[in-house]
């Protein structure tokens, strides 16, 4: 080929993957062409490549870095077309990272009542706000002008972390969260509920698993939610954490916030895994059962995620006092798995103890006839949580939910002027997916650093998790 002098310089793909991460921090494809381009920096990743490929390789490498034009012509012809086997190839990548950190650990002891975060993935979706505010692609200003718009096909109007506010949030940041409705909310554009507040944007919902101390979140998977969505961010939610519960052996469950409903919580608890989060709070106490031990008898209600008892004042009227629970119990049958509370039932006649199944709403044929939780009613998964909100185990771990906002927080830091930074879903995706990469580098360096975890102690200073109560 004669002509090779007047093509652009060739580059291997995992050079475009590196401008994909560095664009990640950078925020912007322009700064990090400039940056790759700036001789000392380019020769410093052409001694990594010596290093892990060989200097062979290095020296196939152009004299100098891509520029934001072949950035764009890679991303269009090589990236774009391949996303899906991107996402796959990063998802399998990530999960052998965590595992060398020693995250999702296969072989630790299991306590599924009290797991550790490290045990655990944490799930969170977020609005990317959209790179324009135009939603028309033309206009007529005051003066008859006809404008053009460009319009992000990806970005709608959504609730700012939908499902959060069915949430007794205690903290700095739910107030904050509150102070902002109040000001942003009521955009005549929107016919949503007002007291939501509405961002113009692209929806993205994120996994990550993170041992206690700085830096140490590995992400796992990433999707786009589409807005017409069937089920909306939480069925996208779900078909990613059953993907990466049915990899990592060692994860023994699932942190989300309130858009995970009793109907997601079934799908996790049968696969024999937690759903850690908050109970809806919408939901009613609703009757249980009644337990007669002959001499005695025992109401039981299902209040805010678990077993009450319904006991008589000496004003007449009644309230609901929570039963302790002694254990919770996880029993594996050849398709499905339960879930268990035993039950301390206090009584004048010397305590009883219950097991009342947990997480799973049972479907005809699961029980004797007529038993099954739909024959009679009760959507059990949604009234009763494995491991309900007022323990101290679900509130050490429920900052760990919290804490994935603050790496969202991240993302909206890395894009220039806090939206993002390209239009339509596909290269959207491109963009989380070169955040989450940096993310994840930043965190296999950390670990190289230190591999024993001895900054986990100063964590709650970092993020500004409470301490757990009780
Ligand atoms: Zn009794």
């Amino acid at each position: 080929m004669g002509c090779r002098d007047s093509r652009p310089p060739a580059f291997p793909p995992y050079v475009y993957l590196l401008f994909l991460a560095l664009r990640g921090i950078h925020g912007s494809a322009r700064y990090c062409a400039g940056e790759l381009r700036d001789q000392a920096v380019w020769d410093e990743i052409r001694k990594g490549v010596a290093h892990h490929l060989g200097r062979d390789e290095a020296r196939r490498l152009p004299e100098t870095g891509p520029s934001r034009h072949q950035w764009q012509y890679a991303q269009s012809t090589l990236f774009i077309p391949q996303l899906g086997e991107l996402a796959e190839t990063f998802a399998d990548l990530a999960l052998a990272q965590a595992l060398r950190q020693g995250l999702l650990p296969p072989e630790a002891r299991r306590s599924w009542s009290s797991p550790q975060r490290h045990q655990l993935i944490a799930g969170d979706g977020t609005v990317a706000k959209s790179p324009t505010l135009s939603t028309v692609p033309y206009s007529v200003d005051s003066n008859g002008v006809r404008r053009r718009h460009r319009v992000d096909p990806a970005s709608s109007w959504q609730k700012e972390g939908g499902g959060k506010r069915d949430e007794e949030h205690e903290n700095g940041s739910a107030a904050h969260r509150d102070k902002a409705t109040d000001t942003e909310a009521k955009d005549p554009r929107d016919g949503k509920d007002s007291d939501d507040t509405m961002v113009l944007g692209s929806k993205f919902v994120v996994f990550s698993t993170r041992h206690r101390g700085y830096f140490r979140r590995v992400f796992l998977r990433y999707s786009h939610v589409p807005h017409d969505q069937e089920g909306g961010e939480a069925a996208v939610a779900l078909k990613l954490a059953c993907a990466i519960l049915d990899a990592a052996e060692g994860c023994l469950g699932v942190l989300y916030d309130g858009a995970f409903r009793g109907m997601h919580r079934d799908v996790i608890a049968r696969r024999g895994k937690l759903l850690i989060n908050k109970q809806h709070k919408g939901a009613k106490p609703r009757y249980l059962r009644t337990l007669d031990y002959g001499r005695c008898r025992h109401e039981l209600w299902a209040n805010k995620g678990r077993a009450h008892e319904r006991v008589f004042l000496d004003t007449g009227t009644t309230t609901l006092l929570p039963l302790p629970i002694l254990k919770l119990q996880r029993r594996a049958s050849p398709h499905t798995h339960r879930w268990y509370h035993v039950l301390a039932v206090p009584c004048p006649r010397g305590a009883h103890e219950h097991r009342e199944p947990v997480g799973i709403t049972t479907a005809p044929g699961e029980r004797e006839d007529g038993q099954s939780d739909i024959e009679t009613g009760f959507h059990r998964a949604e009234h009763l949580l494995q491991i309900p909100d007022a323990t101290g185990t679900h509130q050490a771990l429920y900052g760990g939910r919290e804490d994935t906002e603050a790496g969202f927080s991240q993302l909206d830091r890395s894009l220039w002027n806090r939206q993002m930074i390209a239009f339509g879903a596909d290269a959207q995706s491109l963009v989380i997916l070169g955040f989450l990469l940096a993310q994840n580098a930043t965190s296999a360096a950390r670990f190289q650093e230190d591999p024993t975890y001895s900054d986990a102690g100063a964590e709650a200073a970092e993020d500004g998790t409470r301490p757990p109560k009780n």
